[in-house]
């Protein structure tokens, strides 16, 4: 198992206490308005009773929640919580800290956990783009799922989830209640081996390793306590390959059936805080009515599909950090709607990414690979059939985003050089060179060492052609700090992302910022706006957009 290295650890840590400083400003603020006592302070010092040292780690981990005959008595379970979701990626510079992507006060977790099902009742507030609160239900039974309301930032109504989310929720809620693996374990003890002891926070741990569809799963259990401190293990993410999971379990407190249940728990990615949780409440076999657990009659379904499911599954906090700001990215979108703008340029769109393939005489260049490489294997399937004989000489990335950066691996197997940004050259190979083991994408199965291509402020890079020239600039902006624009000037094509959707509008400066670029910095003559997001516009749409 990959060890985590301190750099990984500490930008989690340290972001875990600037989040707690946080919550414990907010709660002090609640205190002076709401009625007192409502949230007295945790146990007395020295409540923290110390098990039996002789004992296995799987039955400290037992002793320390609660007794295995309470883990096994687990019959369900319901929360409710406030916290904050966090997205790493999709800042300013690529070693900026997470994002806020939405809060949560009252989100219900109802798991029936012999039933097999379970619903979340989501009571929360975006931040990242613009304030707007939401009230909706993720319902998992069984292997179906389905949004009831609305998560979609944009609006988009939910409806049947595919397998690929529905597995992504269980496992996340696996994650943040680590009493269904114990629970697991308590039937299958076979699942669980000692995995030595590790120091953490100073404090001697036994570790126990329990085996995984996706990837081991270590939990950290106190070595005096039994309390599970810690679970860690590996998943995918589609930018960054095999990445380090880590879920931290604070101020165990008991409930009326006997288990314990942590008061806070944080998740984090890569040495990044995902997301913080605040219980509440906590209810242990109480009733659920199973009213909460049905799917709206009449639902047409999606097949379960089990390939999706392991995928969504290995990659689960991509899929909650995603729906957690209110861009759920589900599925694999191969879909690739051409549009042909000029003779040579193809616009390839996806549900929510597009790309744009522009014909050279020695070969083909590539504007943007979004999403994953999945993506990208499609996109390049689709021009090695429509151009056999051609290489594709370069892909261009617009910034450093995990959305719009996804899918540079697969090229870079290919054996096309990355055009980027001066500042991302380091970042690249990084990305480059990152172990992908849990799913082997291209460049994991054909190491190739990529070729990056800088495109320093001030110094347009052209790549040149008779027919169709590309010419990369940089984009003064807000969005990102490694932004570029890209302009063919023959076809007076400009493709720009994030700052400007044609024919959906923008956020914010972007389209400001991207027509100033465009018309004054550059002075470029454009007549079809296009890009990573959207459709095409003219240069008269975005102009009214920008307000200018
Ligand atoms: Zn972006």
């Amino acid at each position: 198992m990959r060890k985590l290295s301190s750099t990984r650890w500490s930008p989690l840590r340290t972001l875990r206490a600037v989040t707690l400083g946080f919550a414990l400003v907010a709660a002090g603020c609640e205190g002076d308005a709401g009625p007192q006592g409502e949230q007295g302070p945790q146990g007395a010092p020295g409540t923290d009773a110390t098990v039996d040292p002789s004992l296995g780690t799987a039955d400290k981990a037992f002793a320390g929640i609660g007794g295995k005959a309470a883990v096994q008595g687990l019959q369900n379970f319901e929360l409710t919580v406030s916290g904050q979701a966090y997205t790493a990626g999709e800042g300013f510079r690529p070693s900026d800290p997470p994002l806020m992507g939405s809060t949560s006060n009252g989100t219900t977790i109802s798991y029936d956990v012999a039933g097999n099902k379970l619903a979340i009742h989501h009571k929360r507030t975006l931040t990242l783009f613009f304030p707007l609160q939401q009230d909706f239900k993720e319902i998992v039974n069984g292997n179906d799922g389905f949004l009831d309301g609305t998560e979609s930032l944009f609006g988009a109504p939910g409806g049947p989830l595919l397998s690929d989310r529905t597995a992504a929720i269980r496992r996340q809620q696996r994650f943040l209640n680590p009493h269904l693996i114990l629970k697991d374990i308590a039937a299958n003890p076979s699942i669980a081996t000692d995995g030595g002891s590790a120091l953490l926070d100073g404090s001697l741990h036994n570790l126990l390793v329990v085996s995984d569809s996706v990837h081991p799963i270590t939990l950290y259990v106190n070595a005096k306590t039994g309390k599970l401190a810690k679970l860690s293990t590996l998943e995918n993410e589609p930018l960054h390959r095999d990445v380090p999971v880590e879920v931290f379990y604070e101020g165990w407190e008991t409930t009326s059936s006997g288990l314990l249940f942590p008061k806070n728990v944080y998740m984090g990615v890569d040495g990044h805080l995902v997301s913080s949780e605040t219980r509440k409440t906590v209810t242990v076999n109480g009733t659920l009515a199973a009213s909460l657990f049905q799917l709206p009659s009449g639902t047409n379904l999606p097949p379960y599909n089990a390939e999706d499911a392991a995928r969504g599954a290995s990659q689960h906090v991509f899929h909650q950090v995603f729906a957690s700001f209110g861009i759920p990215l589900d599925g694999v979108d191969l879909t690739t709607s051409e549009t042909v703008l000029t003779p040579g340029v193809h616009y390839l769109r996806g549900y929510s990414h597009n790309t744009l393939v522009v014909e050279q005489a020695n070969g083909i260049v590539v504007l943007e690979a979004p999403l994953y490489p999945e993506r990208s294997d499609a996109i390049i399937n689709w021009i090695k059939a429509k151009f056999p004989n051609k290489p594709i000489t370069h892909v261009l990335a617009t910034h450093h985003h995990s959305d719009h950066a996804g899918g540079l691996r697969s090229y870079v197997a290919q054996g096309t050089k990355v055009v980027a940004h001066e500042s991302l050259t380091s970042f690249y190979q990084e990305l480059f060179r990152a172990p992908s083991t849990l799913r082997p994408d291209a460049l994991a199965q054909k190491p190739t060492a990529p070729t990056i291509v800088p495109v320093a402020i001030g110094t347009p890079l052209r790549l040149d052609d008779a027919s169709h020239p590309v010419v990369a600039y940089n984009l003064p902006n807000t969005h990102a700090a490694d932004m570029l624009l890209f302009y063919l000037p023959n076809d007076k094509i400009a493709f720009a992302s994030d700052l400007f959707n044609p024919g959906q509008g923008g956020f914010g400066n972007g389209p400001k910022e991207l027509y100033t670029a465009i018309k004054t910095t550059y002075s470029l003559d454009v007549t079809t706006v296009t890009g990573g997001h959207g459709n095409t516009s003219s240069l008269a749409d975005l102009q009214q957009a920008a307000g200018m």
